[in-house]
């Protein structure tokens, strides 16, 4: 949440100081049918979402790493990479100018954090979008980052998930934006092949060439509750084919009616949903037998395991029978 650029805001047209405070301390649901003012702290308490009506705020990249995985266990990766101007882009301004704005609203050197962390013990491989880095659109870094850290987790054998939110491909950085969805949609490919999970949290808005890419490729794919997601915007869509579109059109509950999404899950239930998730991937929750305990946090990266393995695994049952079988014959 923005806080601190309206509070400047509000500090040069009033030069108040109670004003400051006011601003900085609440602050409006987005919903318009709720139009509460809440406190900044209830909203932070509550997991960036309205105490009343439950309207989910966007949250910030490092935010959301901090409500989402075990504390101290994110270790930031890529966060060498930067973007360059490659076309020399201008339009109403230069693509410079614009890294430069969404560098300070952000606070980060890109639109995408990854990294490797832990939720209730289990490692994983996670990314997160920020919106306020030119509305996390996709330029070649947040391709490259996100190709990168798959691949991460592909070598170390761990479940990725990535939590998208972007206005779809960056147009500054023309086609060398689109190779950016097959780039990470290979790397997928390859991570599937491993036998490895694969999760995705959409939240609002997740839109064109990412949800064209690998926001949908997921093993599962969940959805924050009335996220806009969708490839085309609602009213481009509507000129188009000159309908009117229903009610709740393209949120998250209306993909899931439609069977496009897995599922609807308020972000205070997202930690525990991923760290179930996680856990079926294992065989933590197998019909044979107990939970297996999460790693210990200095444990060794998990080996998937052998298809030989697997294979015999799957036999075994049937030799036994066999066996018995023969048995009874001879007896
Ligand atoms: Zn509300």
């Amino acid at each position: 949440m923005a806080l601190t650029g309206r509070r400047a805001a509000r500090e040069e047209s009033n030069g108040g100081r109670r004003n400051v405070q006011t601003e900085a301390q609440f602050r409006k649901c987005g919903n318009a049918e709720c139009g509460q003012t809440l406190f900044v702290g209830d909203i932070e308490r509550h997991f960036y979402c309205c105490k009343h009506c439950d309207f989910h705020f966007r949250v910030n990249a490092r935010k959301r790493v901090e409500i989402t995985l075990d504390e101290g266990s994110w270790v930031e990766l890529f966060d060498n990479l930067e973007t360059v101007d490659a076309l020399g882009f201008k339009a109403h301004k230069s693509y410079l100018q614009s890294l430069d704005e969404g560098r300070a609203k952000s606070g980060e050197k890109e639109a995408v954090l990854c990294g490797e962390g832990r939720i209730e013990g289990q490692p994983l491989v996670f990314c997160v979008m920020d919106f306020q880095f030119i509305g996390a659109s996709m330029g070649s870094v947040v391709g490259e980052k996100i190709a990168r850290a798959i691949e991460h987790g592909t070598a170390k054998g761990w479940p990725v998930a990535i939590v998208c939110c972007s206005g779809g491909a960056r147009m500054q950085e023309g086609a060398l934006s689109l190779m950016q969805m097959a780039k990470t949609s290979a790397a997928l490919q390859r991570h599937n092949e491993a036998g490895l999970g694969y999760y995705t949290i959409l939240s609002d808005p997740t839109l064109a060439g990412v949800s064209a890419s690998f926001a949908f490729l997921a093993d599962v794919i969940v959805g924050e509750p009335g996220a806009m997601i969708g490839f085309t915007g609602a009213r481009v869509i509507e000129q188009t084919i000159k309908v009117r579109l229903p009610e709740g059109f393209q949120t998250s509950e209306f993909l899931l009616k439609y069977g496009q999404i897995d599922m609807v899950v308020p972000r205070k239930d997202l930690r525990p949903t991923l760290s179930r998730l996680l856990g079926y991937a294992r065989g933590a929750y197998g019909r044979s037998g107990p939970r297996r305990p999460a790693p210990a946090l200095d444990a060794p990266p998990l080996e998937p395991e052998p298809a030989v393995k697997k294979e015999e695994r799957r036999r075994a049952p049937r030799a036994a029978a066999r066996k018995t079988a023969r048995k009874k014959r001879t007896a």
